[in-house]
C-alpha cells in the first residue's frame, strides 16, 4: 500500500517535472501478483490523457518503470496529466529520472523505445554513461554537477545519446536535482529529453558551408585560422611543433584562360588533392581563395620536416596533369613558417608565410622560403600592406572617386578622373601613392586594375554621353592583357568605346616600348582615347611622345604648382607647343589657384583639372556636380 509520506514524494515529483508538468499529478498505491504468485505493492505516478495515461511505477524492487492505463479507468485526469501525455505520445520528448548516487537511469516508454530499447525489459534502467556519448558524458556531468551545486537553477545540456544498435543523435537534456539527502547532496534528477538531431544537422550543414571552400570542399580562410589559433596555443603549451606553409601557384592563370573556367576549376580539385595527399592526416590544407593554398603541418620535429613536406609538395605539383585530353603543368612556390612559441595571432602567422612567400616567387619558380626574421625587416612595411591588401580586394575595401576635368575655352567638364581609394579596416584612408607602388609590385595591380576599369564604366553609364571618363593603368597590367580587361569593362557596362580615356605614364612605355605601343594602337583602333599622364617627371620624355601619337598630354602638378616661375613657365609652353604641333590636347594637373588658372589659360592648355574646381567626389556626388555646373554656367 502507498504509504502517505511516498505518496506526497510522488506529488512532488510530478510537480517538479517542470515544462512538461505544471501541476502536480496524481500518486496511488495499489498491489498487484506477479508470476510467482506473489503479492507486491506497487506505487504509482500518473500524468497523462488522451487515449491512455502515461506513468512512472516503481515495483518493490525499486525499478522505475513506465506503465500505461486506459482512459475508461482513469477519467477525471487533470489537463496538465493530459498534455504530458500527448507529449509522451508524439515521441520526440522523453522523460527521464536518475539515481544520482549509482547513476543509473531510468527513461519513459517512448523515448526508450527511439533508443532502441524494448519498453519492458529489465535493461529499461540503464546506466547513465551507456546511453550518453562517451564525448560528450564529461561536459553533461559537468553541467549536471553545477546545477547540484546550486550554480544553476536547472540544468541544460545538448549532446548526443548512443542507441541500443550503437547509433547516435542530439538531444537537448533539461533537469532538475528533485531529491538531496539532509547533508544538502543531490540523490536524484528528473527532466526531458529533445530529439534536436534535424537541427543540429542543419547547423552542421551551415556550419561546414561557413567554414569550407565551395570548389574544392577543402578547408576555407575562416577554418584556416580557427587550426591555427589551435597550433598557436598548442605551440605555446610546448607540446607541438608546427608549421604554416603559403602556398601560390604558377601558371594556373594560363590554363584558366587558354582551357577555360570549368577546366581550371577541375585543376584547382586535383591540386586540392594532391596536396591532401602530400601532407597526409591530421594535417590542414586550406584553399584561400583563386591559386592560393595553405597548408598547417602540426606534430613537427622541427624546421626540417616542414622543409621535407614543402618540397614534397613542389614534387607533387609539378607533376603533369591531364585536362580535357591536354597535358598541362603548373608549378608552385612556397613559404613558410614555424610557429613560435611565444604566442603570436594566426593573422601574423600568415603575414610571415606570405612574407617567406613572396620571397620565393621573387627568386624563381618552384621554390621553397623559410621566414626568417631579416624577412621582415627587411620589407615589412610593404609586405604588411599587400597582405592587408589581398583581404581588402576580397572584402571590397577599394573605391574610386572622380575628379573633374574643365575645358578651359568652354568651361564645361568633359570628363572625370577614376582614382582609387583604399579605406583600411585600421588605418584608414590609404594614399594611392602609397598602396599603388605596392599593388604593382605584387602583382595585385592586374586585379585591382580590372577592377578599376570595370567599375568606373559601369559608373560613367549614368552620367550624360558627352562626359567621358579617365581611368589610370599600370604599366604591369599591359603585361597581363590589358585588353581583355578593357574589353570586359565596356562590355559588361555597355560603355562605348570612345567615352574611355586610359592614363598611361611613361613608365609603361619604357619598360617594353614594342608591346605596349602596339596594345594602345589596338586600343585606339577600338575607340578608347589615350593620355600621357604625369608629363615632365623624370624620363627622357620627348622620345615617347614620337612613338605613340596620344590623343592627350597631362603635365604633371609640380610644373603647374610652379608656374608663375619662369623655368617652369617655359617648360609648360614648350609642351604646349608641342602637343600643337602633333595634335595632341594639354592638360594642366593640379590647378588649386585663380593665379595659376589665369596662367595655364594663358600659356595655351586645353584643359585643367584641380582642387580649385573640385576635389575627386564620391561616385555619388558626380551628377550634382555636373547640375552646378550647368547652372552656373546658365547664370
Ligand atoms: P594621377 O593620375 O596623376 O592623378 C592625379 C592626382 O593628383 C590625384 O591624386 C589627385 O587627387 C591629385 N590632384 C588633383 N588635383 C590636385 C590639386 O589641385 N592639388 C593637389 N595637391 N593634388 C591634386 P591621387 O588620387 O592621390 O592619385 C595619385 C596617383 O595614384 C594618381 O596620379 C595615379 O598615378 C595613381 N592612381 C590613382 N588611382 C589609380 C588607379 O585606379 N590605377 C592606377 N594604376 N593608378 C592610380
Ligand atoms: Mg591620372
Ligand atoms: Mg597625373
Amino acid at each position: 500500500m502507498l504509504s502517505l509520506k511516498t505518496a506526497a514524494w510522488l506529488r512532488t515529483l510530478v510537480r517538479r517535472m517542470g515544462p512538461v508538468a505544471t501541476d502536480a499529478g496524481s500518486a496511488t498505491g495499489d498491489s498487484r501478483t506477479d508470476m510467482s504468485g506473489r503479492t507486491q505493492s506497487v506505487l504509482r505516478a500518473f500524468f497523462g490523457g488522451g487515449g491512455g495515461r502515461a506513468g512512472l511505477r516503481i515495483d518493490p524492487g525499486g525499478w522505475l518503470k513506465s506503465v500505461r492505463t486506459s482512459r475508461a479507468r482513469e477519467s477525471t485526469m487533470p489537463l496538465s496529466e493530459e498534455r504530458l501525455t500527448l507529449t509522451l505520445d508524439g515521441g520526440v520528448e522523453g522523460i527521464w529520472d536518475c539515481n544520482l548516487a549509482d547513476r543509473s537511469i531510468w527513461i519513459s516508454e517512448r523515448w526508450l523505445a527511439r533508443l532502441g530499447y524494448a519498453v519492458d525489459a529489465i535493461e529499461a534502467r540503464q546506466p547513465l554513461d551507456h546511453i550518453v556519448h562517451a564525448e560528450d558524458r564529461e561536459r553533461l556531468t559537468l553541467a549536471m554537477v553545477a546545477h547540484a551545486r546550486g550554480l544553476a537553477p536547472t540544468y541544460e545540456c545538448e549532446h548526443r545519446v548512443v542507441c541500443r544498435d550503437g547509433t547516435s543523435f542530439w538531444v537537448l537534456t533539461r533537469g532538475r536535482v528533485v531529491e538531496r539527502n539532509g547533508a544538502g547532496k543531490a540523490l536524484r534528477a528528473v527532466g526531458t529529453q529533445i530529439d534536436i538531431s534535424h537541427r543540429r544537422e542543419a547547423e552542421a550543414r551551415v556550419e561546414y558551408l561557413a567554414l569550407h571552400d565551395d570548389l574544392t570542399g577543402l578547408p576555407n580562410r575562416r577554418l584556416l585560422r580557427q587550426r591555427l589559433d589551435r597550433a598557436v596555443m598548442r605551440a605555446r603549451n610546448g607540446r607541438f611543433t608546427a608549421a604554416v606553409l603559403a602556398c601560390d601557384l604558377d601558371g594556373f592563370k594560363a590554363v584558366n584562360d587558354t582551357l577555360g573556367h570549368s577546366a581550371g576549376d577541375r585543376l584547382l580539385r586535383i591540386v586540392a588533392d594532391r596536396l591532401s595527399g602530400a601532407v597526409g592526416s591530421g594535417n590542414t590544407v586550406a584553399r584561400l581563395g583563386g591559386d592560393e593554398f595553405a597548408l598547417v603541418l602540426e606534430g613537427l620535429e622541427g624546421p626540417h620536416q616542414a622543409d621535407a613536406v614543402a618540397k614534397h609538395v613542389i614534387a607533387v605539383l609539378c607533376a603533369p596533369i591531364e585536362i580535357d585530353g591536354m597535358v598541362v603543368e603548373i608549378g608552385v612556390g612556397i613559404g613558410a613558417v614555424m610557429v613560435p612559441n611565444e604566442g603570436i595571432t594566426a593573422d601574423d602567422l600568415l603575414r610571415r608565410a606570405d612574407i617567406a612567400l613572396y620571397e620565393a616567387k621573387t627568386t624563381g619558380r618552384d621554390t621553397y622560403r623559410r621566414f626568417e626574421p631579416a624577412l621582415a625587416a627587411r620589407h615589412s612595411a610593404r609586405y604588411l600592406l599587400a597582405f592587408d591588401m589581398k583581404d581588402a580586394i576580397r572584402r571590397g575595401d577599394f573605391y574610386l572617386v572622380y575628379q573633374p576635368v574643365i575645358d578651359l575655352a568652354a568651361e564645361t567638364v568633359t570628363s572625370f578622373e577614376a582614382l582609387m581609394r583604399w579605406r583600411h579596416p585600421e588605418r584608414g584612408l590609404i594614399s594611392p601613392m602609397e598602396f599603388i607602388p605596392v599593388a604593382e609590385e605584387t602583382g595585385l595591380i592586374v586585379a585591382l586594375g580590372a577592377w578599376a576599369l570595370a567599375e568606373a564604366c559601369r559608373e560613367a553609364m549614368a552620367w550624360p554621353g558627352e562626359i567621358r571618363v579617365a581611368v589610370n593603368v599600370s604599366t604591369v597590367q599591359f603585361q597581363h592583357d590589358l585588353e581583355r580587361s578593357v574589353s570586359n569593362a565596356l562590355d559588361g557596362a555597355g560603355l562605348s568605346a570612345d567615352r574611355l580615356n586610359l592614363e598611361v605614364t611613361e613608365s609603361a612605355l619604357m619598360r617594353d616600348p614594342e608591346g605596349v605601343v602596339a596594345t594602345l594602337h589596338r586600343l585606339r583602333a577600338r575607340g578608347v582615347r589615350i593620355a600621357l599622364d604625369d608629363f615632365g617627371t623624370g624620363y627622357s620624355s620627348l622620345s615617347y611622345l614620337r612613338r605613340f601619337p596620344f590623343d592627350k598630354i597631362k603635365i604633371d602638378r609640380a610644373f603647374i604648382k610652379d608656374i608663375a616661375e619662369p623655368d617652369a613657365a617655359a617648360i609648360v609652353r614648350a609642351v604646349v607647343g608641342l602637343g600643337e604641333r602633333l595634335g595632341m590636347s594639354i592638360v594642366a594637373e593640379g590647378g588649386e589657384t585663380a593665379e595659376q588658372l589665369d596662367l595655364v589659360r594663358s600659356e595655351g592648355c586645353d584643359e585643367v583639372q584641380g582642387f580649385l574646381f573640385s576635389r575627386p567626389l564620391p561616385a555619388n556626388e558626380v551628377q550634382a556636380f555636373l547640375r552646378s555646373r550647368r547652372m552656373s554656367a546658365a547664370a
